[in-house]
């Protein structure tokens, strides 16, 4: 439930200079609409991604427009309410992955979803966040996962591995760190993702290791949550984790964590790579430290929004399908900057996940309608959702698909 603010002022929300020349620069055409996963699936005008700006669109004329400004003088201002709040916390929460489509398809160039992120921001600030977003932020900061799971148990799955060495992959100094990330940690489906990845890079020679209990949430589901302040107690001990191995690359199969360490880590990790999985399995096939063998089947690759559009990320995932023999790629239309979105980014799965099954299953369709036997992908969040929706159409990471090729895992 919202706070109520109806005798407040109106939210203390910085609208600086950029902010105010992208808001200024919209002209209302609903472009942006038809690029919008949600609405070409609710259909409904208030989860177009025009719509869901307005909350800070009014903010901006109340505060820095001269009817707003005279209106606040004679004490008119037309003030926000606990049902205004709570409607915007529907469109932007329940009903937006943060994919960011909508930026693409804007003619006037606005950052449709960085502005996206504000809102979320004010929405927090001023009490607003979905209830199960509140509980998600409790689990993080008891046991520094979006589940809830006892901490001890992140590396629980490397326990349960035939294949695992002795030391588990706890190594005390290592020149690459394996972040495994809340979900690949223990969503059953995807730890099968860390698992052949750490065989890959065993079998490659890599020097590497995982943090284990020491890693932490990386702090991305609290930021789309609009509560960046409270994981900058994370950021510093997973920064601190890296540093202490002595590391110079972190390797990430979670496209989300990536992204979250790029923008809110790299500052304290300067020279410090930040890879994603495909990019070091490029590299590490390049150098012929990974040997593939024939994989008869048709793939299509389902671009992840944070990989790809957001992470800019497109071609190594490709490359790496494409090494592989007798693999063949069959693209969807939709893709790279234009890429589907598997609905269930931007914490929107925590607050409605009837939404990001309706996303999905469109957006499955359209990859199944490519005719591929096989659907690839490159991030656990997007693999978990798609499958669901796949109605047992086979679905891998491509950690997974070179594990296979490479006879580390089996088919
Ligand atoms: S496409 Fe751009 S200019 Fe048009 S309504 Fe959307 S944000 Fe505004
Ligand atoms: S970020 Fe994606 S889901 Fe959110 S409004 Fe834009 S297009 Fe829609």
């Amino acid at each position: 439930m919202a706070t109520d603010i109806k005798n407040t002022t109106l939210p203390k929300i910085p609208i600086g200079g950029w902010v105010a020349a992208q808001l200024e620069a919209c002209v209302r055409c609903g472009i942006c609409a038809g690029a919008c996963p949600f609405y070409a699936v609710l259909g409904t005008p208030q989860v177009s991604p025009v719509w869901k700006l307005e909350l800070l669109q009014r903010l901006y004329r109340q505060r820095h427009s001269l009817v707003g400004r005279i209106a606040a003088a004679l004490g008119l201002e037309k003030r926000l309410t606990a049902a205004d709040l709570a409607a915007w916390q529907e469109y932007n929460f329940a009903a937006c992955s943060t994919c960011n489509r909508c930026s693409m398809a804007c003619p006037m160039g606005i950052a449709v979803g960085q502005l996206l992120h504000q809102v979320r921001d004010i929405l927090a600030e001023q009490g607003a966040a979905p209830e199960n977003l509140l509980k998600m932020k409790a689990s993080v900061q008891a046991e520094k996962n979006v589940f809830g799971y006892p901490a001890y148990e992140r590396a629980g799955w490397v326990e349960y591995m035939d294949a695992a060495p002795p030391d588990l992959y706890m190594r005390s100094q290592a020149e690459i760190v394996y972040f495994v990330g809340c979900v690949t940690s223990f969503a059953p489906r995807t730890q099968r993702i860390a698992e052949a990845f750490v065989q890959l890079l065993e079998a490659a020679g890599v020097n590497f290791t995982l943090l284990g209990e020491g890693e932490a949430c990386c702090g991305f589901p609290l930021r789309s949550a609009g509560m960046l302040a409270e994981a900058q107690a994370l950021i510093q001990a997973n920064a601190a984790a890296v540093q202490a191995a002595g590391a110079r690359t972190v390797v990430f199969t979670c496209p989300a964590c990536r992204l979250m360490w790029l923008e809110e880590y790299a500052r304290l990790l300067p020279g410090v790579r930040l890879l994603h999985a495909s990019e070091l399995l490029e590299e590490l096939i390049a150098e012929g430290r990974i040997q593939l063998q024939p994989v008869a089947h048709s793939f299509t690759y389902h671009d992840p929004c944070d990989l790809a559009r957001t992470g800019g990320v497109y071609d190594p995932p490709r490359r790496v399908l494409q090494a592989i023999p007798e693999l063949r790629l069959v693209e969807v239309s939709e893709r790279r900057e234009n890429g589907l979105c598997c609905g269930g980014g931007g914490d929107v799965e925590m607050v409605a996940p009837h939404n990001v099954r309706a996303v999905a299953q469109q957006t499955v369709g359209k990859l199944k309608a490519t005719g591929a036997e096989r659907l690839a992908t490159a991030c656990p969040q997007c693999l978990r959702v798609l499958e669901q929706a796949g109605g047992g159409w086979p679905a891998l990471d491509i950690v997974e698909i070179v594990a296979r090729s490479a006879g580390v895992v089996d088919e």
